[in-house]
């Protein structure tokens, strides 16, 4: 038998921002939790390091829009909670060819949701944004209020300070290396690979682009959850223009839809740059990263001084720092019990397909509820489930 120290209500598996965000929300319930990472905390190996995430609501998805909305809330209860700035507001604007299917089901979910919100030609873009955006003529714009950005190693930090505060433990340079039912009482044994063993009534595994692998270790199952190395890209803004396109001055958070599609922050992390990134990544193994593979930088740099006139330089990207996407085929997550021998006391979070740190705080409750009372309100799981691999013929279990 384990000793009190090495028994938990809860472990959580991965401390980026969802392993994070659900270990505040066990802790906070009353739960003895314990969240367990394999590098340092912090560490910039994984998904959830950097400067900028954006958030926005205009989803072309409907099932997204109230998770997004739960999270507005969630990050503002948890700044009150720690007393600091993790989310700074803006706008979001959203582009592309006037007959692109994303950008109409935009405009549709947002008159459904009323979302406020303005669909633009190209003079009023202009118009608009006094010269700072410029799109084809044969393209719209969107804008709408529910945009922003947020910080995203102060932000998993903050999950982490607020976890602690509430108790959990959290313990780093702990790899797990598998997970299984203990057969002499109930519940669940992880073993991490300095040959420690923790038991614990329940356990979520958030370890991001390194899912295929531990789930393949612990129970065979073979998730198509492809990991790609992603690069964002920083460019220098003119001088003399700085604060037309800082954070504050009423320019957006962006997303540019069609091929390629590129999204984007107004300048906040590094003054005078402007973050303007290609929503891609190359397929990667987490263990055996290229760093720095994979940015189509051609088509980035027609599509910046198309948009910005020679305001932002596009000759060459000042700045790259690389990052993991955990893709799915259908680019939607994966939130569900494990199954099998687990049933439902091992709870699975990942497969966030570069768009999930703005839900964190949503996913960490879901998650939470899930292991906690077997369920959760407020989101639709089918979208999520493993099952859909099996069913959709986009989601085939086999396409990666
Ligand atoms: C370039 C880029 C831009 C993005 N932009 C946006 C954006 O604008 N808006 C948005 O909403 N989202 C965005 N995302 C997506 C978002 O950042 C991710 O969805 C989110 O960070 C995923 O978090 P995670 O906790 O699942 O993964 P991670 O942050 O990778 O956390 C998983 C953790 O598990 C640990 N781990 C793995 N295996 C083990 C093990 N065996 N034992 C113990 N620990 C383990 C890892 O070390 C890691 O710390 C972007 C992602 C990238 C890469």
């Amino acid at each position: 038998m384990e000793d009190s120290g090495h028994q938990f209500d809860v472990i959580i598996v991965g401390a980026g921002v969802m392993g994070s965000s659900t270990a505040y929300q066990t802790a906070k319930r009353g739960q003895k939790t314990l969240l367990l990472e394999q590098f340092d905390f912090l560490h910039h190996c994984g998904s959830s390091h950097g400067e900028s995430r954006t958030i926005r609501a205009t989803y072309p998805e409907d099932y997204y829009y109230s998770l997004v909305m739960e999270s507005y809330k969630l990050w503002q209860q948890a700044e009150a909670q720690i007393g600091y700035k993790v989310y700074f507001k803006a706008n979001q604007f959203d582009i592309g060819p006037s007959d692109d299917n994303i950008l109409h089901a935009i405009i549709d979910n947002c008159r459904k949701h009323s979302i406020p919100h303005e669909v633009l030609n190209w003079s009023q873009v202009t118009e608009k944004f006094s010269g700072r955006f410029n799109i084809p003529e044969n393209w719209l714009g969107v804008t709408s209020e529910f945009g922003g950005v947020i910080k995203p190693t102060k932000a998993v930090s903050m999950f982490q300070t607020l976890a602690l505060q509430k108790g959990a433990i959290l313990r780093d340079n702990m790899e797990v290396v598998d997970i299984k039912k203990d057969e002499d009482r109930q519940g669940i044994l992880v073993f991490t690979a300095n040959g420690e063993k923790f038991w614990c009534k329940k356990c979520v595994v958030t370890v991001g682009a390194w899912m295929k692998k531990l789930v393949k270790t612990v129970n065979g199952l073979e998730l198509p959850i492809q990991p790609m190395e992603a690069n964002v890209c920083y460019w220098r803004i003119k001088e003399g223009n700085e604060a037309a396109y800082a954070i504050g001055s009423n320019f957006p958070t962006f997303a540019s839809f069609g091929d390629p599609y590129i999204y984007g922050t107004p300048s906040l992390e590094y003054p005078g740059l402007i973050k303007i990134a290609m929503h891609r990544g190359d397929p990667c193994d987490p263990d055996k990263r290229p760093w720095g593979s994979g940015v189509a930088l051609d088509a980035l740099k027609q599509w910046v001084e198309g948009r910005f006139k020679g305001i932002v330089d596009s000759s060459e990207p000042v700045a790259k720092q690389s990052c993991m996407y955990s893709m799915t085929p259908d680019e939607d997550y994966v939130i569900d019990f494990l199954g099998g021998e687990f049933e439902t006391d091992v709870v699975i979070g990942g497969g966030f397909s570069g768009h999930g740190f703005k839900i964190s705080p949503a996913i960490g409750r879901i998650l939470a509820d899930l292991v906690l009372k077997g369920e959760a309100n407020g989101v639709e799981l089918k979208h999520f489930r493993i099952a859909r691999f099996k069913e959709n013929p986009k989601g085939n279990l086999k396409e990666f």
